[in-house]
């Protein structure tokens, strides 16, 4: 008989395997505790419990954690980890360190299948879902080893948000996120509040009301362009769920959960989506509508832009929008009166920033083939880069640069 690796259930399931090995229910608080909030990976160090379930539980379950094949560190305290996931397979999780809060960017797949143009991770395809456990483990892994590093005072959280940001696209893995996600509200284990858990898709809807309806933590939305026509060729997935869909969806999410707004990212790239055409366009596409065609209108949608300065990678053959335009794109959207910050990029330098996770990925789908076959087509025509493509040259790579306020 295998054992049962404990990392991959939540309280509600670690209740039922304690039934299931004759012991009451409430032993699973316990043990989840131990697990979580003290990092504990042997049933002997879980003194309060007795001797007989302490073996028990030694011949029948397990505290597996990932193998971790490496660690970075950044001149900025940016610490990024690969995990070995098996198979030939590693994921990345990364910590970023700020003033205020200590923030983990949590994988969910190795590669991912969307394939957005812009993203490392969509560039390597796609070999498989996480596991509920591989999910937590990052967390666990992180939360444990920077408490040591730190020095924290016994109970005292070093990771204070968690955001689905790292690789893979969370809401197409949504049965092994669902529990991972409640372990990590449940107040027996990271206790964090539903804000400070963000799941970032870019824009599976159904799961999108799923999520709404189970576990509604922060939600973002990877925009990254104002209509259907750009954001087909930027993100694939588009084609699916078109952005009428998507915005009804956010616009559902909004309503359970009245007083919270959705996190609209947008990755800014040079000569592609960063017109003052697009940033209007972007402000219409929220602003309440009248009504359209006899149906009734649709209610503006709360909500915060990110503009996220692209972090270039050899293959993608796109550049980063120069600083003044990121600059003028958000004054746009802040003359609209809607909220707009710039992300700064973080850990760069190792290769930790936004869509530069790459892992190690067995890629079984043909999302790696159709990448590299498949011609750019997002630049403007006219734009530098066009210009280099036309005349066979690759476009040029902008060197990843200092943080942006
Ligand atoms: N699959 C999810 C979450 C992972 S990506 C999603 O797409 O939302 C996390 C964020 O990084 C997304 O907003 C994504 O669009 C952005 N991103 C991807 N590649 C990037 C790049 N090269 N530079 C900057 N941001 C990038
Ligand atoms: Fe997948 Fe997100 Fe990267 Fe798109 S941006 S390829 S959805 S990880």
């Amino acid at each position: 008989m295998t054992a049962v690796n404990l990392l991959e259930l939540d309280r509600e399931a670690l209740a039922a395997f304690c039934e299931q090995l004759g012991e009451k229910r409430f032993r699973a608080t316990q043990l989840f505790r131990w697990i979580h909030q003290r990092g504990a990976s042997e049933f002997d160090q879980m003194t309060d419990l007795a001797k007989s379930l302490r073996q028990k539980l030694g011949g029948r379950a397990c505290i597996a954690p990932m193998g971790v094949v490496s660690e970075q560190a950044s001149a900025d305290g940016t610490i990024k980890w690969l995990f070995d996931v098996g198979g030939g397979n590693a994921v990345e999780t990364v910590f970023i360190p700020e003033d205020d809060r200590g923030t983990l960017c949590v994988s969910s797949q190795a590669g991912c299948a969307v394939g957005c143009r812009f993203c490392s991770t969509g560039h390597q395809g796609f070999s498989r879902n996480l596991s509920t456990g591989e999910i937590i483990a990052q967390l666990w892994f992180a939360e444990h080893q920077l408490r040591k590093r730190f020095n924290s005072p016994e109970g005292q959280r070093v990771i204070s948000n968690v955001v689905m940001m790292g690789m893979g696209e969370p809401l197409q893995n949504y049965t092994a996120l669902l529990p991972a996600l409640r372990m990590m509200l449940d107040d027996h284990g990271y206790g964090l509040s539903r804000r400070r858990v963000t799941v970032s898709t870019s824009g599976v809807v159904p799961m999108i009301e799923r999520l709404r309806d189970d576990c509604p933590v922060a939600l973002a939305v990877s925009l990254h362009a104002p209509n259907d026509a750009l954001r087909n060729d930027l993100v694939p997935l588009n084609r699916k769920y078109p952005l009428h869909e998507l915005l009804a969806a956010c616009r559902s999410y909004l309503a359970k959960a009245p007083r919270d707004f959705i996190t609209f990212e947008y990755c800014m790239l040079d000569g592609v989506n960063d017109t003052d055409a697009c940033a209007h366009e972007l402000l219409a596409l929220v602003a309440p509508s009248g009504p359209v065609h006899g149906r009734e209108g649709a209610s503006g949608i709360s909500c915060k832009f990110n503009l996220i300065p692209f972090n270039p990678f050899p293959a993608s053959g796109l550049k980063r929008s120069p600083h003044e335009r990121v600059m003028a794109f958000a004054r746009i959207l802040q003359d609209g009166d809607e909220i707009t910050t710039v992300r700064k990029t973080r850990g760069d330098d190792i290769d930790a920033a936004c869509g530069q996770l790459a892992g190690e990925v067995q890629d079984r789908t043909r999302v790696h083939e159709r990448m590299t076959r498949a011609p750019v087509q997002v630049h403007r025509i006219g734009s530098p880069a066009a210009r280099a493509i036309e005349a066979g040259r690759a476009p040029e790579i902008v060197a990843p640069h200092e943080s942006e306020a």
